[in-house]
């Protein structure tokens, strides 16, 4: 509980925003400290429920006046938990959540604890759509700061290829824009660099005519025939069109109509498929997919974007415990196939999966320059350890690393840094190519020197030389 000065504090932090303030004790307090990762408890000060701008400015500038630990809220997914501290102050966004579209410019601007479905089903009002995350309770915000992979990216680039415009408050509590005509050297660093250079309150995105119906689903196999369906994947994907994108991955078998009843439970390869052309062209792309092997079910179909962007939302829901370990792979060989399909045959919980996501297309050749790194990978691979049971977190844990090790010969030295937990200074630094990362560092040193904004995948500031 806080001593009473702090309440004093509290009630003068209070004061002076228009959202709530939620102390210990105070109802609603669990439930906002509460993120995606169930793993993850912790118990701030003070959790400041922004509604605008000035909500912001007011949190940062009372964080560092009383030299709090801050975190900032976006969606509340990151694996790491960096949106909820032990202590200090949380700057949370989750109340801030508009949408505007302008379909004449083909833009939108959202704020910036909205989550992609929320997004979503704005744009496609109008049969728009920007490239965004495939579980539609994701944030945009931490999403978009890390880079951005989705079933829209081959086509139109990763997520921050496509923000055109950022309000951010820094780390000196000013309100200030971001795009490639103003501040272009934060632009660059907020497309890929995390939350390391301010609040980011509101994002302007491009916007491409995607929808209202795609071809997606999923087409699914039995663990027994992985290999030779995964040798299928890395050949289909290397000729696939960029509006075509596949991912592989490894469920245990939902106890649904389509699939028979005596592979409920199972561990079974799932390729899963969006294509975001027309339907016609759609069909004769995703046709070798459908046609290869004897597949258990085959459920791909026209259906709405806004559906195909949900269509993973059960497999990942709040609360559960959750451990992942991550790496980009430049070649999916036929050793990697092996560990895979040996790794994922031994899944410790039917709340575990992994996946090996086809990448490349727009991502890989960005005409913008972003701190967003590795794009010259083929695939982006994770072990997605869940389980029930925090007590028996240490050999769900242990089976993502060991898995992870034994990828680690196949993989290359990159990782997608929204991919990471809480691993330390090197695996963040892996996240970016040598002189990004330091380009980075530099920019950290002007903008943010003291390291305020360090609950991320933290640069830290460049040593003033
Ligand atoms: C189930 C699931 C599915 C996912 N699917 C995808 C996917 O399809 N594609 C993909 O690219 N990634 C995906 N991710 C990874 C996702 O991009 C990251 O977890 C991302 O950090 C989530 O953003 P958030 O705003 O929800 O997270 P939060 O936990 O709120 O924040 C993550 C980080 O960003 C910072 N941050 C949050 N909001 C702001 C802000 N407004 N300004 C400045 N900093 C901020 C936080 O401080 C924290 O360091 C997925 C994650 C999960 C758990």
């Amino acid at each position: 509980m806080p001593t009473t000065t702090q309440r004093r504090e509290l009630r003068e932090l209070a004061d002076s925003v228009r959202g709530t303030v939620l102390g210990p004790g105070d109802q609603g307090y669990d439930e906002a400290r509460r993120v995606w990762n169930g793993a993850v408890d912790r118990r701030p000060a003070a959790i400041v429920r922004c509604t605008g701008t000035a909500d912001v400015v007011a949190a940062v500038s009372f964080a560092r006046r009383e030299g709090l630990l801050t975190a900032v809220r976006g969606g509340g997914h990151n694996v790491a938990g960096n949106a909820v501290c032990d202590d200090g102050l949380v700057v949370d966004l989750s109340p801030m959540r508009g949408v505007r579209v302008d379909p004449g410019k083909r833009t939108a601007r959202a704020q910036g604890g909205t989550t992609w479905g929320e997004f979503d089903r704005e744009t496609q009002l109008f049969s728009l759509a920007t490239t965004g995350g495939i579980v539609s309770t994701t944030g945009i915000a931490g999403l978009t700061l890390g880079g951005g992979i989705g079933w829209l990216g081959r086509s139109y680039g990763s997520t921050c290829d496509n923000l055109v415009s950022a309000d951010v408050v820094t780390a000196d509590g000013q309100p200030v824009r971001a795009s490639r005509d103003e501040n272009p050297d934060l632009f660059w660093g907020l497309r890929g660099g995390g939350g390391n250079f301010g609040v980011v309150t509101s994002f302007e995105y491009r916007l491409h005519e995607v929808g209202p119906v795609v071809l997606a689903g999923a087409v699914f196999h039995p663990l027994a025939r992985a290999r030779d369906a995964l040798v299928f994947f890395r050949e289909f994907t290397d000729t696939a069109p960029e509006q075509l994108t596949l991912v592989a991955s490894f469920p245990a078998a939902p106890a649904a109509p389509f699939l028979p009843p005596e592979v409920h439970g199972t561990r079974v390869l799932a390729l899963g498929v969006c294509h975001c052309g027309t339907l016609a062209d759609a069909e004769t792309a995703v046709a070798p997919l459908r046609a290869f092997g004897s597949p258990l079910a085959d459920v791909v179909g026209p259906m709405p974007y806004t559906a195909a962007q949900t269509m993973f939302d059960e497999r990942f829901p709040h609360g559960r415990n959750y451990y992942w370990k991550s790496s980009y792979l430049r070649e999916l060989t036929d050793e990697a196939i092996d560990v895979l399909v040996d790794h994922v045959a031994r899944t410790p919980s039917a709340e575990t999966t992994s996946y090996v996501w086809h990448l490349g297309g727009a991502m890989g050749r960005s005409a913008e320059d972003t701190a967003f790194g590795h794009r010259d990978v083929r695939f982006d691979f994770a072990a997605l350890a869940g389980w029930l049971d925090p007590a028996r977190a240490e050999e769900h844990v242990g089976w993502a690393r060991e898995f992870w090790s034994a990828m680690q010969p196949h993989a290359s030295s990159g990782v997608y840094v929204n991919n990471l937990g809480v691993e330390g200074d090197e695996r963040a630094r892996a996240a970016y190519r040598p002189e990004v990362y330091d380009r980075l560092a530099r920019l950290k040193r002007e903008y943010d020197p003291d390291n305020f904004f360090r609950l991320n995948q933290n640069i830290r500031p460049m040593a003033t030389s």
